[in-house]
């Protein structure tokens, strides 16, 4: 029987188009994965910005996750928008019954999404604290050097990493893509080894979903077995080609492509 390699995103989604889990679900069928949602919010949003949020209720966050592990058998599942403290307690609680992340058999990428590239918050200022409890059940956390500093405090990568791993993470993965100069410089740790992930940067203002892409990327790979750090290697390669296939669509920022 020809079975897909199945992987579930748990994000917002974008009107757009360009990030959140449409980015997600055109990452996962790059790598030939079936994806799978579950939706935490519907954000009215176009290139030039975000104009409002809808939540959706917890509990309905938490059934699509029990209704998709329980049928389509995800072997790995990222997050990316995930809007309120209430509605992240619902997943921790939901990941917890269905193996997801560390503890489980299931592997999961948390994508810190605070904000967009606009500056629109996609998280509440108070669930903050919410977000950094859930690490302790990431096998690998993502966050920008924007959301570095907003989390753990500190933009200086190694040290981001370090209190990452503090709150719970198994790896923590730095990116420097926010960061200056000619290369884009990310740090993956488990606190034991480190790797720099080199690529050169891509001067364009189309990165719009660049962030998700990564994260689902990573997760898109974990599904069909990679170890972490290689799913990491191959999604850095993936989303180089992504900015670098970036294009122009509507009056702001236009969304990274997605190769095959
Ligand atoms: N909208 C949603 C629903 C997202 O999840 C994200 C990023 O994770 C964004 C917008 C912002 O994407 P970017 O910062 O790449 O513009």
């Amino acid at each position: 029987m020809n079975r897909p390699t199945v992987a579930m995103t748990v994000a917002g989604s974008d009107s757009g188009g360009g990030a959140g889990l449409q980015a997600d679900l055109h990452t996962f069928a790059a790598f030939g994965v079936h994806g799978t949602t579950a939706v935490t919010a519907v954000t009215v949003q176009n290139t030039v910005g975000v104009t409002g949020v809808h939540e959706i209720p917890p509990q309905i966050v938490a059934d699509q996750i029990a209704s998709v592990v329980g049928d389509l058998r995800p072997t790995a599942v990222k997050t990316g928008m995930l809007a309120s403290a209430p509605i992240i307690e619902a997943i921790a609680t939901a990941f917890r019954e269905h193996g997801i992340g560390r503890g489980g058999t299931i592997p999961l990428v948390v994508d810190p999404v605070c904000a967009s590239m606009h500056g629109d918050p996609l998280l509440r200022a108070d669930a903050l604290a919410a977000l950094r409890d859930l690490f302790a059940l990431a096998t690998v956390v993502t966050p920008n050097l924007d959301e570095a500093a907003l989390l753990v405090g500190t933009r200086d990568q190694p040290d981001a990493a370090r209190a990452l791993l503090a709150l719970g993470a198994e790896h923590a993965l730095v990116k420097g893509g926010h960061g200056t100069g000619p290369r884009s410089r990310d740090l993956l740790t488990d606190g034991v080894t480190s790797w720099w992930l080199d690529a050169e940067r891509i001067e364009t203002g189309n990165t719009h979903g660049s962030g998700d892409t990564l994260a689902a990327a990573i997760a898109a790979r974990l599904a069909g077995g990679d170890t972490l750090p290689d799913a990491v290697a191959v999604a850095k390669r993936y989303v180089t080609r992504a900015v670098a296939t970036s294009y122009s669509v509507g009056a702001g920022h236009g969304p990274v492509g997605h190769p095959t």
